[in-house]
């Protein structure tokens, strides 16, 4: 196929790769044992892509040729796991794997499965998609194993199983997630009966644990087609599964002749508009979310229509308990539950006249979030209605000019009050309490009512004529 001799062609810049490949290709002449490329670099170097990630198969004891390479390119240390006949070494920004060739079983309850000694071919048939079961022998590196049409498949951007598809998701549910995460990342589309399996067996996705649904979740929002992998989600079934929440938002209600929109369409705009301003993945999640409160806080007036009154609110609290079940960081959660919390605000801050002091509380309460709160409520317009985007735009460019000019007059928004609750407490010679926080309440509102200045003399003296009044009372 002559692809790999272009390829080290093509390496000549990639000294750092070109030389571990070398040192590996050197153990293995010198060893006389076969080790393959595998996997995703394979697919990687076909799709000419970058991949710090090299698999390889080796057809004999994996960690002890691991350890031999990792003294050849004089690491230390070999991360070894013997159950799984595995090794693991990193060189510079490369992440470096070896497996014995293996074939597997499964049992029903568990997605780990029984390894035993097997060949390469083996080894390829039990991978998830045919587009990750290349191969090239290291030693004679002129040729690309290709026994389940990989090539082809890449070339027709198509996911498909190997075996089975039915028995492949069965096995590992992971792979149904896995199979979305590639046609998000790649933008290729999940063969038909391959598709009908995921849905088949979509409930079999509560045998794999919250870490590892999130790891392929991340990288779905991470990817470049993450509205893609949204949308394959909530066809598949999975989406119900992991994120019912989501779920509920779809669908519109019509009471007397008034419909609402379609909040899941919706929903997959918003984060089709923020995509491509950011590939942050917690902005791009806070996107996914932050309509969620929505379907409790709907509510039909009669006269009016319907309204969501609380939805922020409601929909922060719900993403608490969301991030709660699925043991994310407290990075993610803190960030995105405040993000759904204060979404609303610009939006309300530009229906009325934008006053200095809403301005002020915005930019003291959304303090470091406040370009990205900008950022997602331009993403939330999805009118289609020309006028009215360009009305609303203009409303946002409004209010970022105030933005700008608030804070540099005053400086809120990172904005720590010039007195704390210890100042407050000595000033009382009372312990903490409610009082504390009521009186410490009164200063903040003071500064962002724009009522005193935003310094310690203007604080003292608000604080004294506090403490005169509740003396009096
Ligand atoms: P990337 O590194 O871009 O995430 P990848 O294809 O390299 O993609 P890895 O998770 O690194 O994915 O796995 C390496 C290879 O191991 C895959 O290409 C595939 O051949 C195989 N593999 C990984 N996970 C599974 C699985 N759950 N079932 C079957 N084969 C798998
Ligand atoms: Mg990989």
């Amino acid at each position: 196929m002559g692809t790999l001799i272009s390829y080290f062609t093509l390496m000549k810049d990639k000294i750092v790769e070109r030389n571990i490949l070398q040192v590996i290709r050197n153990v293995s002449i010198e060893e006389n044992i076969n080790a393959y490329l595998v996997g995703g670099y394979v697919r990687d170097i076909v799709l000419n892509q970058e991949s710090n990630d090299i698999d390889f198969v080796v057809e004999g004891d994996a960690i002890e040729f691991a350890k031999i390479v990792a003294f050849k390119l004089k690491r230390k240390k070999v991360v070894i796991f013997p159950r799984f006949k595995t090794a693991k070494l990193t060189y510079r920004s490369f992440d470096i794997e070896f497996v014995s060739a293996r074939k597997e079983s499964y049992n029903k309850l568990s997605r780990n499965p029984d390894v035993s000694g097997g060949s390469l071919i083996e080894d390829l048939s039990r991978r998830d998609f045919t587009i990750n079961t290349l191969a090239i022998n290291i030693c004679s590196m002129d040729e690309i194993i290709n026994l389940y049409e990989g090539i082809k498949d890449i070339e027709k951007k198509i996911i498909r199983t190997p075996l089975d598809p039915d028995i492949t998701y069965s096995d590992d549910p992971l792979r149904m997630l896995r199979a979305i995460r590639f046609a998000s990342k790649l933008n290729f589309k999940i063969e038909k009966s391959s598709f009908e399996a995921i849905k088949k067996n979509s409930s079999r996705l509560d045998i794999i644990s919250e870490e590892r649904i999130t790891d392929e979740f991340f990288k779905i929002l991470k990817s470049e087609f993450p509205v893609k992998g949204i949308f394959l989600l909530e066809k598949s079934g999975l989406l119900e599964i992991v994120f019912p929440e989501i779920s509920a938002l779809k669908g519109q209600e019509i009471k007397d002749g008034i419909g609402h929109k379609d909040n899941f369409i919706h929903t997959l705009k918003v984060l089709n508009n923020i995509s491509k301003r950011t590939t942050n993945y917690k902005l791009r999640l806070a996107a996914l979310m932050h309509d969620i409160g929505k379907p409790k806080s709907k509510y039909f007036k009669k006269g009016i229509g319907w309204t969501f009154h609380g939805h922020d609110d409601e929909g922060s609290r719900m993403f608490v308990k969301i991030a709660q079940r699925m043991k994310w960081p407290n990075e993610v959660t803190d960030y995105v539950s405040k993000m759904i919390a204060l979404h609303h605000r610009p939006i309300s801050l530009t229906k009325e006249e934008v006053t200095d002091s809403g301005v002020r509380r915005f930019l003291f309460e959304g303090g470091e979030l406040v370009d990205d709160l900008m950022l997602l409520c331009r993403a939330d317009i999805t009118t289609s209605n020309k006028k009215k985007l360009n009305k609303y735009l203009e409303n946002f460019d409004k209010l970022s000019e105030k933005l700008v000019a608030v804070e540099e007059k005053d400086k809120l928004r990172n904005f720590k009050p010039p007195l704390n609750g210890l100042d407050i407490m000595e000033c009382f010679g009372e312990k903490e309490g409610p009082i504390i926080g009521l009186v410490k309440k009164e200063i903040v509102d003071a500064i962002i009512n724009g009522d005193i200045n935003n310094d310690r003399t203007s604080a003292i003296k608000l604080l004294t004529s506090i403490q005169r009044r509740m003396q009096q009372n």
